[in-house]
């Protein structure tokens, strides 16, 4: 591509980009496709020669955008927010212009020496201790594994790497029966393995393990010959936002010198806000943290922070030359390859850099604030509304909730109908057993009109659903 044709389609796109952003709201949020279809109208076989770029943007336009379901528009109430702030996709147009690769200090210092900075900022305005340093991973399931296989290595003397687990003590991790299914990942990748995965019931109102639970499972591995290694504890899980009571079981696990992550993906976020942090009292205490700034805090995906007491034992069990491990941090060079499992990274730090300065915290919780509150006001009037109730209170802004007396089957319906409508997009989980429909607002331009708008998309299905007369 000749460069004045790259800086004309590099434009095209930018515009194609602020179009599509301007005109979310006029579209339907889930994608309306069947399956196959995107794949059919792909030729079967790989182009001999080349195409022209009116051509391949034209079906760019034609086919791809059609099938996409819109994770920036700002009725988006499904899953977790995935929020690109147009300020760090301007960043990230940058980082793909650049295309480096940013595994070692000296392969790009500006990355390594900005995400140093960058980390210390989120520290700081999460209200960490200042001895926590971090890395960015590329996804909260890495940073998990990562912390997996630290808990591994220092219940095995760090020979797990070297000799396998073959002829070792069984290593056992314990955790909540909510956790995300990443941490069951984690342990199968770790070799590990589920069985030596230990879920116990969350129980109480912020759905916690109880201390004296976790302390009985130790002492019963220990009994049994068992190696306790780690605790993973949940703030805000997927389903309906459970939490661990961080205070009590880090105490438990700290005791019994276990290595301790918590799995704040989404919640963390909120973080920035101190009226929020007494969800994750007790979090000082933590050996590792991760939470997602590509999830609710609004950089690009993919971001998520993974936050640590002391990195040492992170970068003992991934970092492949030895001699590093006597330089890092201590003479002003850090190999972020060497906090991580993939050796490649991206230059993930310049859209936070950019997404920090251009709306400053305050600006974030302004956002963050206006969704809980939001939230928490469509639930009290959902649960003012006959034939409605609340399943699972608001923990943040997320809640669930379904009609009244329906069973799994009518809830599918429900939840499937209002998706059909496209004025918003909703997902199911299950609460003991029965599917609840969630309503979480994250998004970066949602507004109070637009969860008004789920208000009425929600009621007005429900009741064109309802068996007349
Ligand atoms: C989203 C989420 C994850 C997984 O995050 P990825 O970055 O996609 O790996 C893990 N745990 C919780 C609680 C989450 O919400």
């Amino acid at each position: 591509m000749q460069p004045q044709d790259f800086e004309e389609w590099s434009r095209k796109a930018a515009e194609w980009g602020a179009t599509y952003r301007r005109t979310l709201r006029d579209r339907p949020v889930r994608a309306r496709t069947r399956p196959g279809e995107i794949y059919r109208a792909i030729p079967a076989h790989p182009p001999e020669t080349g195409d022209e770029m009116q051509a391949i943007f034209a079906d760019f336009e034609r086919i791809i955008e059609p099938g996409m379901t819109h994770w920036q528009h700002p009725r988006f109430f499904a899953y977790f927010p995935a929020n690109a702030a147009p300020v760090s996709v301007v960043a990230e147009y940058l980082v793909t212009a650049m295309a480096a690769q940013c595994m070692l200090w000296q392969t790009s210092p500006a990355a390594t020496e900005l995400e140093t900075r960058m980390m210390e900022w989120l520290r700081e305005a999460l209200g960490l201790p200042p001895g926590f340093s971090g890395v960015i991973q590329d996804s909260a399931s890495s940073a998990t594994l990562a912390a997996v296989l630290v808990m591994r290595e220092r219940a095995l003397d760090w020979q797990g790497n070297i000799a396998g687990l073959a002829g070792q003590a069984r290593v056992r991790i314990y955790c909540s029966d909510q956790v995300h299914s990443s941490i069951d990942r984690a342990v199968w990748i770790s070799g590990i393995g589920q069985d030596n995965l230990v879920k116990l019931p969350a129980q109480g109102p912020t759905g916690s393990i109880c201390a004296d639970a976790l302390e009985d499972a130790i002492r019963t591995d220990l009994e049994a010959g068992h190696r306790p290694a780690g605790l993973i504890a949940c703030i805000g899980a997927t389903g309906t936002g459970a939490s661990d009571d961080l205070r009590a079981v880090i105490a438990v696990a700290r005791r019994h010198g276990l290595y301790t992550h918590v799995d704040a993906a989404w919640a963390g976020a909120a973080m920035i806000c101190p009226e929020f942090r007494k969800l994750w009292d007790g979090v000082e205490q933590a050996d590792s943290v991760v939470f997602n700034p590509h999830k609710w805090l609004g950089a690009q995906f993919d971001c998520s922070a993974h936050l640590l007491r002391d990195p040492d034992a992170l970068v003992r069990t991934l970092a492949i030359q030895p001699e590093y491990l006597k330089t890092h941090g201590h003479d002003g060079i850090v190999n972020y390859s060497e906090w991580s499992v993939p050796l490649g990274r991206r230059f993930r730090a310049l859209k936070l850099w950019f997404l920090l300065r251009f709306h400053g915290l305050e600006g974030l919780r302004r956002m963050i604030r206006n969704h809980v509150r939001w939230s928490r006001a469509l639930a009290d009037r959902l649960a003012a509304t006959p034939g409605f109730c609340i399943v699972t209170p608001p923990v943040l802004s997320l809640f669930s909730f379904r009609a009244e007396g329906a069973d799994d089957a009518q809830t599918i319906a429900l939840v499937n109908a209002i998706n059909d409508d496209g004025r918003i997009y909703l997902t199911q989980t299950r609460v003991e057993g029965r599917v609840a429909i969630r309503f979480q607002a994250g998004q970066f331009d949602c507004t109070e009109e637009d969860v008004d708008t789920a208000y009425r998309a929600i009621t007005e299905t429900a009741a064109r659903l309802a068996p007349s007369g």
